[in-house]
């Protein structure tokens, strides 16, 4: 509180000595990182550092709306700071309890004496997160009760030599069946600043490397009530928050977002440090959102399987089916997702049998539909179920009374409002039936783990599916996962359905048929059901192969759980290599993968680790074994993981 009240003091002598310029200056709790805000001849900006280093430079803030141009002539009429504490528990977050402490500051703005909005931002020690809160408008002396959000004037301006590590956006009727956005781009790094992917921009999370440190830039508390945006490079080093692309969804929907007034925008989100660390721990996502609902049941989790990865279409058939259910019951997991076209090619009926066989076993299913609609070409069955209420509701009434467990949506293609309304309808109406939802060939969740208590998780990556179609995305596996838990899979769970000991991606487990050739290792394998956070995960298991395995390798498999309580980023260099601990109850894993061509060797400092542990490791010819392992004196390990390889170290704290 002391600090608040010098803060005001300093704020009211700053603008007595400049009626033009207003500056305010709002510290995070421990006080390192400093936001600054100004406004200056009609028009507001922000600035960031840390620990004395610029994160952010002067970036402008603002709208353009159907009722007003609100990027200039505005007036600060008022500036408040205090601060607030969040404490909560979500289970299916890479943090089980979460608490912490934010500076907020509201930040009041009119013009010509009307009150237009107010910018609030919460300043934690890593993260910044901030939204615009609309009041009604008078326009010509009308009362206004909605606007049209035309342009969101929200900058980013990094410092020079900044790098960027991105996905690009993909425009809308593109890509197979014109099902693009599907938000399955690869990612680059290190690349500089300035491109803007042909007019397309880029997909959240983005991370940037400044001279400094780290920046990730995403948003959340996205629902029906707003679009989900991406970022745009607007020049050089210069981005800004963009609406959804206009030919999403097949055009259909708008691209700019309505608001009821009073009414807000969702928060954008800036998390930074001098080490990924902030950034692969954050929690800023789900800090300031709220349920939206309460769960109809106590929704569970674990391990699941799935045919589709390894056998492709012709797997999801009764027998394969019934297989699947045999071996997840025998790993002691609990969910079998059955994919596209079971209702043709096992049909109503034969569901019924196998979700009842599946029950007897302790196992449940997930169903697979396509989102359509009439938004893109994907011809998958079942089809026009999901997007509409009433065969929808009537459809997971069915699902409900046979004992599913969830259903996989896929092909959306859109952030547009339209579609984020499609998202929060399958939700709400599946927690009437008791459902879980994962949704496929879609956006990015924001805050939706909190939000929507039903919700597991979300594709939007280029995922397992890869493997299954090529060579080329199997030689990135390793390059990839050094990225996904740091960027994609830092704000929100990822179903990405990997995990196999296939050594091609197919049934034949050769060459003689389609299927992409995994050159990564097992414990590399394992390593990922540790590195991918995602609280119901498809592994892509195939029964036949994996009997054959050795009984470690199964075991890790049953024991490693899909629920975590803690997350710690230990080392690594997007693109290179990384070594990150999940912890589960008192149990740590702690995993280093390594992309790059040389082995990765380095003494790394585990203090968590107290007493014994178990060491998953892999030779220089990818051979893996298990051994225990003595914590030595200083709590120091050597590592020495090769090419495509893992270490895996597992004890109690
Ligand atoms: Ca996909």
């Amino acid at each position: 509180m002391k600090s608040k009240t010098s803060l005001l003091i300093g704020v009211a002598m700053f603008s007595a000595f400049s009626a033009a310029a207003q500056t305010n200056i709002v510290s995070s709790p421990d006080g390192k990182l400093k936001l600054n805000l100004t406004c200056e001849s009609g028009t507001l900006s922000y600035s960031v550092n840390y620990d004395g280093n610029t994160f952010l430079e002067k970036s402008p803030l603002g709208l353009i709306t159907d009722i007003g141009d609100f990027t200039k002539s505005l007036q600060q009429t008022g500036f408040k700071i205090d601060t607030v504490a969040f404490d909560y528990s979500v289970r299916t977050l890479k943090k089980s309890e979460v608490k912490g402490k934010a500076t907020r500051a509201v930040w009041n703005i009119s013009v010509d004496g009307n009150p237009v909005y107010d910018i609030v931002f919460m300043v934690e020690n890593n993260d910044i997160a901030f939204k615009y809160q609309f009041h009604r408008y008078p326009v010509k002396g009308e009362e206004r009760f909605c606007a049209v959000i035309n342009d969101d004037r929200t900058f980013f301006n990094f410092p020079n030599g900044t790098t960027t590590f991105l996905s690009a956006q993909m425009p809308g009727g593109t890509g197979w069946a014109r099902t693009a956005p599907s938000y399955e781009l690869p990612y680059f790094v290190d690349k500089p600043t300035g491109d803007n992917a042909n007019g397309a921009g880029f997909v959240f999370p983005c991370l940037f490397k400044t001279p400094s440190g780290w920046v990730s830039i995403s948003e959340t508390g996205v629902t029906s009530a707003y679009c989900g945006s991406h970022l745009v490079c607007d020049k050089n080093s210069s981005y800004k928050i963009a609406n959804p692309i206009e030919s999403d969804f097949n055009y259909n929907g708008t691209s700019a977002p309505g608001i009821p007034l009073p009414g807000e925008t969702p928060w954008r989100t800036i998390t930074l440090g001098t080490t990924l660390a902030p950034i692969a721990e954050s929690t800023v996502m789900w800090d300031f959102v709220e349920p939206l609902y309460s769960p109809s049941k106590e929704y569970t989790y674990g391990a699941g399987t799935w045919s589709w990865i390894i056998g492709f279409d012709e797997s999801v058939n009764y027998k394969d089916q019934k297989e699947y259910i045999d071996f997840t019951a025998k790993m002691g997991f609990v969910s079998v997702l059955v994919d596209n076209w079971w209702d043709t090619q096992i049909g109503r009926d034969s569901i019924e049998i196998l979700s009842k066989y599946a029950l007897s076993k302790g196992v449940s299913l997930f169903l697979w539909y396509n989102s359509n609609g009439y938004w893109n070409d994907a011809p998958q069955t079942p089809r026009n179920i999901m997007n509409n209420i009433i065969n929808r509701r009537k459809e997971m009434a069915w699902m409900k009374s046979i004992g599913i467990r969830g259903i996989k949506v896929d092909f959306f293609g859109s952030d547009k409002q339209q579609t984020m309304q499609l998202y929060e309808d399958i939700l709400a109406d599946a927690n009437d039936f008791g459902l879980e939802v994962i949704f496929h060939g879609a956006t990015l969740p924001r805050g939706w783990e909190k939000m929507y208590p039903n919700f597991i998780g979300s594709e939007a990556v280029l995922a397992s599916e890869n493997l299954h179609f090529g060579n080329d995305f199997c030689n990135l596996e390793s390059y990839n996962a050094t990225l996904h838990p740091i960027i994609r899979n830092s704000v929100a769970s990822m179903d990405y359905g990997g995990v196999t000991f296939n050594d091609y991606f197919n049934t034949a487990n050769d060459t003689t048929i389609w299927g992409g050739h995994r050159v990564t290792s097992d414990v590399f394998q394992l390593g990922v059901s540790v590195l991918f956070q995602c609280p119901l995960n498809h592994l892509a298991l195939y029964p036949r192969v994996t009997k054959e395995n050795e009984p470690w390798k199964l075991q890790f498999l049953k024991d490693v759980p899909t629920l975590w309580d803690d997350i710690k980023f230990i080392d690594g260099y997007p693109g290179k290599n990384l070594i990150l601990a999940r912890r589960h109850k008192d149990t740590w894993y702690i995993v280093a993968i390594n992309a790059d061509e040389k082995p990765l060797k380095k003494t790394i400092n585990l203090p968590m680790l107290k007493r014994d542990i178990t060491l998953y490791s892999d030779d220089m010819k990818l051979n893996g074994s298990v051994k225990p392992m003595k914590v030595s004196a200083n709590g120091t390990y050597q590592i020495n993981v090769p090419h495509n390889g893992a270490a895996i170290f597992v004890g109690k704290e």
